[in-house]
C-alpha cells in the first residue's frame, strides 16, 4: 500500500484471505497499512501467495512507510500532491538498508494531518514547494522535525 493507498480489489483479495485463513485480527496500523496479526507462522507462505503483494517492512532496519495525507486532489486545504510524491518516495527508498528504521510522512499543507513533523523525513506542502523537515520522532523520544529547507517547486518536479 505504497502511501497508504489501496485499491477496491487489494481490499477484496486481503478480506478473502483473511476470511479463509482465519486471521484473528484486522487493524489499520500507524503507518496507514493493514495488519494481519495472529496468524500461524505455517500459514504465511501460502497467505502470502494468496494475496500476491510484497510484505512490508514492520520490522527492518529499513524505510518503514510513507504516510500521506490526501492532498490537493481531495483536500480544499491542500497546495500540494502528497499522495504522489509520498508514492514516489516510497517506491524510490523501499528496501533500501539503513542503521535505523526511517519513517516519512507527506502532507500537502502545514495543518500536518500525515505527522510529517514527528516523522525522520517530512514534507510539508507550501504554496510554490515543499517544506523539507528531519529528525523528528513520534516514539519514545519525541522530538519536533527540524526545517532543513524550503523547496521551491513547480508541480510534480519532484522526480
Ligand atoms: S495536511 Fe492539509 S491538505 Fe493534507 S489533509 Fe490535512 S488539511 Fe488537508
Amino acid at each position: 500500500m505504497y502511501g497508504g493507498v489501496t485499491t477496491a480489489a487489494d481490499l477484496k483479495k486481503i478480506a478473502e484471505v483473511a476470511e479463509k485463513y482465519d486471521v484473528p485480527l484486522v487493524k489499520l496500523t500507524g503507518g496507514q497499512r493493514i495488519g494481519l496479526f495472529g496468524i500461524n507462522k505455517e500459514d504465511l507462505p501460502a497467505m502470502w501467495e494468496d494475496l500476491g503483494m510484497p510484505s512490508g517492512y514492520a520490522y527492518g532496519k529499513t524505510l518503514r512507510t510513507v504516510k500521506t495525507c490526501v492532498g490537493e486532489k481531495f483536500c480544499r486545504f491542500g497546495t500540494q500532491d502528497s499522495m504522489g510524491l509520498g508514492i514516489e518516495l516510497e517506491k524510490k527508498f523501499e528496501r533500501l538498508d539503513t542503521p535505523h528504521k526511517v519513517k516519512m510522512g507527506v502532507s500537502a499543507c502545514p495543518r500536518n494531518c500525515a505527522e510529517s513533523g514527528i516523522k525522520d523525513i517530512g514534507f510539508v506542502g507550501v504554496d510554490g514547494g515543499w517544506e523539507i523537515y528531519i529528525g523528528g520522532n513520534g516514539g519514545t523520544d519525541l522530538r519536533a522535525a527540524t526545517c532543513l529547507i524550503l523547496l521551491k517547486l513547480k508541480k510534480r518536479q519532484w522526480k
